[in-house]
């Protein structure tokens, strides 16, 4: 797939999950503003409620006062007083009291009579009432607003009425609240009322009062947020599963881009090893034509040299074999190891001596101090070589060009249990930064380029692998400018 395409399709992608996102974010918001305002609704349409009450019980509160007084001037408790509902019954035994009194007691006299009679008295009483309420109702716009608001409307009644209006319209929430006056100051409040915070439903308390004289009723509820998320809650697993498939869809492009450029990578790694094996082959079949060719002498010098060339030529195919060989190992799930027992003094001696000449190449020098008394390790000798040419590679490739290469090369037993390989280099040195990634797999330092060194940033990521699949563990100290040391702690083999 050509790269343009990959973008491509991961920017429709992303586009499309991030529109998903931004709809469900906008269905969420508007949700959660409806439910807001259907909770001021209702509590609005409770607080008008409880206000009504409230002046109902003040005109309860003036027409029993004026009952009192009736009672009275009438020497006697009239039943049915107006905390509880006068029903006809109470009427009719009101009026046959009354009747009865007008009668003076006596006995029952002819229907028509005793109908006029009641007509009378039931006239008689209506302007009586009439005028009674027209006493309270002046009494009410007269008298009401002077009394005090604690009284008026005491905290226990309006609790009450506001918990059973709110009930009433479905909703059961905890509420606090303050009644304050005219100028915002409070009159009084319960205990979790909380002034300084905003987010208070306010009503009129008795709007029929003077303006200057007016009180209003705050109401807070703590719990409200929590309400009306919960009002949105069934939202959150269709989030969940746009961030899983948001998540999910990263880390297949991160494998796509992955997949992507390691193809890239092992196509030029081919281009590159065929060529690098055409050398070494044409060079030793030059050689061998030389040995096949009767014409040249073959004296014991000449001999000695076409070998050297031959051998140092299947050294340089082996190495590239066994590149290719690493570069293999990425792709396996498990790559295959033979574990056997390897004495690490001895490899190292071996490798640091066939690297002497490629270092004394470029006029430096490589030494080693093998100090361990204990180095016999269980590791895979071929992977293990390949680990120490790595380092040693690396410690040629990024060698300073102003001073010679002076590479060294140690073993020491830690404890008892580890042996402790140290290669250092006084090269180029790594930055503390790129010292935490270097292990990565592709991962290059953009200096690493200064000698126009060729790499694929696999070389280290392949020694961590190796390194770990011993059950060891590799660490990397450097000083920019000044050099590197890498060092190795594996198991000792008991
Ligand atoms: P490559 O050499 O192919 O780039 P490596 O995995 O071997 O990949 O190394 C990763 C990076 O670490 C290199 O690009 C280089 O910048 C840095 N590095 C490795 N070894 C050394 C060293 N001895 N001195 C300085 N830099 C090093």
């Amino acid at each position: 797939m050509k790269k343009s395409t990959i973008w491509l399709l991961t920017i429709v992608m992303a586009l499309t999950l991030l529109g998903l996102l931004f709809v469900q974010i906008m269905y969420m918001e508007n949700m959660a503003q409806m439910r807001n305002q259907q909770f001021g609704e209702v509590v609005s349409r409770s607080m008008y409620g409880v206000s009504t009450s409230l002046e109902r019980d003040e005109t309860l509160h003036f027409l029993n006062q004026d009952i009192s007084s009736v009672e009275a001037s009438l020497g006697g408790p009239i039943t049915g007083r107006f905390d509880t509902p006068i029903t006809p019954a109470d009427t009719l035994m009101l009026n046959d009291e009354k009747i009865k009194r007008a009668d003076g007691g006596s006995n029952m006299q002819d229907f028509s009579e005793t109908y006029q009679t009641r007509q009378e008295i039931l006239r008689g009483q209506y302007i009586y009432q009439k005028g009674l309420l027209n006493e309270v109702i002046l009494n009410i716009l007269s008298q009401s607003s002077d009394r005090p608001i604690m009284e008026r409307a005491d905290s226990v009644a309006v609790r009450h009425y506001l918990s059973e209006e709110l009930e009433s319209n479905g909703l059961e929430l905890p509420f606090e609240f303050a009644v304050t006056n005219r100028n915002e100051q409070v009159v009084y409040k319960t205990a979790g009322y909380d002034e300084a915070k905003g987010g208070a439903y306010r009503q009129f308390l008795f709007p029929n009062d003077p303006v200057s004289k007016r009180h209003t009723l705050n109401v807070k509820f703590p719990t409200k947020h929590k309400y009306i998320l919960s009002s949105v809650k069934f939202m959150i697993p269709s989030f969940a599963f746009t961030l899983i498939l948001i998540v999910v869809f990263l880390y297949t492009i991160t494998l796509v881009f992955r997949q992507k450029r390691l193809s890239d990578i092992k196509n030029e790694f081919i281009n590159n090893m065929t060529h690098e094996f055409k050398t070494p082959i044409s060079t030793i079949s030059l050689a061998a034509q030389m040995l096949n060719d009767d014409s040249v002498t073959k004296s014991s010098s000449m001999l000695k040299r076409v070998s050297g060339i031959i051998g140092d030529e299947t050294k340089r195919l082996r190495f590239q074999v066994e590149k290719v060989l690493q570069m293999s190992m990425f792709d396996e799930k498990s790559a295959t190891i033979r574990l056997q027992d390897v004495d690490v003094n001895s490899v190292i001696s071996t490798v640091a001596n066939t690297y002497k000449i490629k270092v004394e190449k470029f006029g430096g020098s490589i030494a080693y101090h093998l100090d361990a008394e204990d180095s016999v390790i269980n590791v895979d000798e071929m992977h293990f070589t390949n680990v120490i040419y790595n380092l040693l590679d690396n410690a040629i490739k990024y060698r300073r060009e102003e001073v010679e290469p002076e590479l060294s090369i140690s073993t020491r037993n830690v404890g008892e249990e580890q042996l402790e390989i140290t290669i250092a280099d006084n090269g180029i040195g790594i930055k503390k930064d790129d010292q935490k990634r270097i292990f990565e797999k592709f991962y290059r330092v953009s200096t690493g380029n200064r000698h126009d060194v060729k790499g694929f940033g696999l070389g280290l990521a392949y020694v961590y692998k190796m390194i770990t699949l011993f059950h060891g563990s590799i660490r990397v100290e450097s000083e920019p400018g000044k050099g590197s040391r890498f060092v190795i702690t594996l198991p000792l083999y008991k």
